[in-house]
Order: structure tokens, then sequence, then C-alpha cells
């Protein structure tokens, strides 16, 4: 069967702008779901340093797989929350300082590993 595209998207118009409050009510909603999780998640103590702090000095370090967005970025779209699962997976909490430590240490790899291969 072959769809009618120009009336599927004057239907489609249609109901957006019927349903404009409700899109953006869940979109919020997703949001503050989202947030609420990766500070959930957050909620522990650094895992290089040991220290316990607040959600915003924590950090979601990529120690695997490949790094497909930022999770406190991801978290304030209303993406789902198997997506973010699935990133923080890849991922180690850290403060932030012990993050800029580590992100350094890799830095100084990366450079020595350049200059021994010209
Ligand atoms: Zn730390």
């Amino acid at each position: 069967m072959v769809r009618d595209n120009e009336k599927w998207k004057a239907r489609k118009r249609e109901w957006t702008t019927r349903n404009r409050q409700k899109i953006t009510d869940n979109k919020k909603r997703y949001v503050a779901r989202n947030i609420k999780y990766v500070n959930s998640i957050k909620a522990i103590p650094c895992a290089d340093c040991g220290k316990e702090h607040s959600s915003f000095v924590m950090d979601f370090d990529h120690v695997s797989g490949n790094k497909e967005g930022v999770i406190s970025q991801m978290a304030r779209r209303p993406v789902g929350l198997e997506k973010l699962k699935k990133e923080i997976a890849k991922c180690e909490v850290v403060c932030s300082n012990c993050h800029r430590y580590r992100t350094n240490a890799n830095k100084q790899v990366s450079v020595s590993m350049r200059s021994s291969n010209p």
C-alpha cells in the first residue's frame, strides 16, 4: 500500500498542533527523569580518590566502547533511559579533579607515543 505523504504530513502537523502542550510536558518530564537518574548514578564515591562529592562535582569518564555523547548533555534532552544506561555502562564515575588527572595522563601517553613514532 502506498501512503499519501502529503496527506500523512498534514495529519501529523495537525496532531502536533493539537497536542503541543502534551509534547512539551512529556519532554520536560523525560528530561527531569533523566537528570534524576544520572544524579542517582553519581551518588557514589569517586572511583579514584574514594571521596564523596555533590553530583555536580562528579563526572562520567568514558573508559570503554565508543563515546556517543556527553552524558550530562544527553540527560538534558528527552532521550530514552535505555540509551542513557548504555552510555553510562561505558563509564566510571570520578570526581572532576580526578577526571582531569586521568585526562592529562592520557594526553601524556598520547604525546609520548607520537614523539616515539615520527
Ligand atoms: Zn576523585
